[in-house]
């Protein structure tokens, strides 16, 4: 069985601390070096849901994507929706460690495994890495369909083959155009539009779209390729990577002879739960 300082290792040589953007706060937040682990749960948040269920599972490791702190903090007391996650870590002997931006540029990283349940050949990273002379690595993905889709079927495909949201996934754009190539992001993609744009592809996958760069970004189309933009859940974007993530480890641990149990948190911890679809033939106008 491994110690969690061992584990620690592998996953900083995954997904190195130091490739993460000066903002972000990865690495480990909770855990006791010489402890060892025999369970671990990838997850996309830290949130208590998802810690509830690393104690059910007995897990000695919970992996999630996104930070518990992005910022410092002077409490950890349980009476705050954080310092309580951190109380029930440190009671049920559970680490958590965080892979956020580095997981994002990395090879493979998060958008290629969205790129990967959505069978989509990458290409290329859409903002590569300057620090990678190989070119693999870097933010968002540029894709190939081996067979060209209308948007409607890739919207279909994405909605079938991504974690069920309450929000499934938003079209801009003509659903009856054909994509042949499309730009993939994991999470927030709306400071990515400068790139899509300058990559030519037919399509642009990714969630957070806002208003102002969505149309701004379809109204200036004309003047370059006619694109679509399909935005799903963050959390479903994110989500596939818990599962190669695991994967990796998994891999790592039979390599090493470790006796490690590696599990992924199926949890939706999408903020979004319901969704009301308007009338589609009131969607013409403004009620009169
Ligand atoms: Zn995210």
């Amino acid at each position: 069985m491994p110690r969690l300082s061992e584990v620690i290792a592998a996953l900083e040589n995954l997904w190195p601390a130091e490739r993460a953007e000066s903002w972000d706060a990865v690495g480990t937040v909770v855990g006791e070096p010489d402890q060892d682990v025999s369970r671990v749960l990838f997850a996309v948040d830290p949130v208590q849901e998802i810690v509830d269920e690393a104690v059910k599972l007995g897990a000695d490791l919970l992996v999630t994507h996104h930070p518990l702190y992005l910022r410092g903090t002077t409490t950890v007391a349980a009476s705050t929706f954080k310092g309580r996650v951190v109380h029930t870590l440190i009671k049920n002997d559970i680490a958590l460690h965080v892979a956020h931006t580095n997981a994002d540029t990395a090879d493979p990283g998060v958008s290629d495994a969205l790129a990967g349940a959505l069978d989509l050949r990458v290409v290329r990273p859409l903002v590569p890495d300057a620090g990678d002379p190989a070119g693999r690595r870097g933010l968002g993905r540029i894709c190939e369909l081996d067979h060209p889709l209308t948007v409607r079927e890739l919207a279909a495909r994405a909605a079938e083959r991504l974690p069920a949201t309450a929000q499934g996934i938003r079209v801009a754009g003509d659903p009856e155009a054909v994509v042949r190539t499309v730009a993939v992001s994991g999470g927030s993609g709306d400071s990515l539009f400068d790139h899509v744009r300058a990559a030519g592809v037919d399509a642009f996958l990714t969630a957070d779209l806002r208003h102002h760069p969505a149309s701004e970004f379809l109204a200036d189309r004309a003047a370059h390729t006619p694109l679509a933009l399909l935005d799903a859940a963050h959390w479903a974007t994110e989500w596939p990577w818990c599962e190669l993530a695991a994967a990796q480890l998994d891999e790592i641990s039979d390599r090493h002879g470790w006796d490690l149990r590696v599990h992924v948190s199926r949890t939706v911890t999408d903020p979004w739960t319901a969704h009301a679809a308007s009338d589609p033939t009131k969607t013409s106008g403004a009620p009169n």
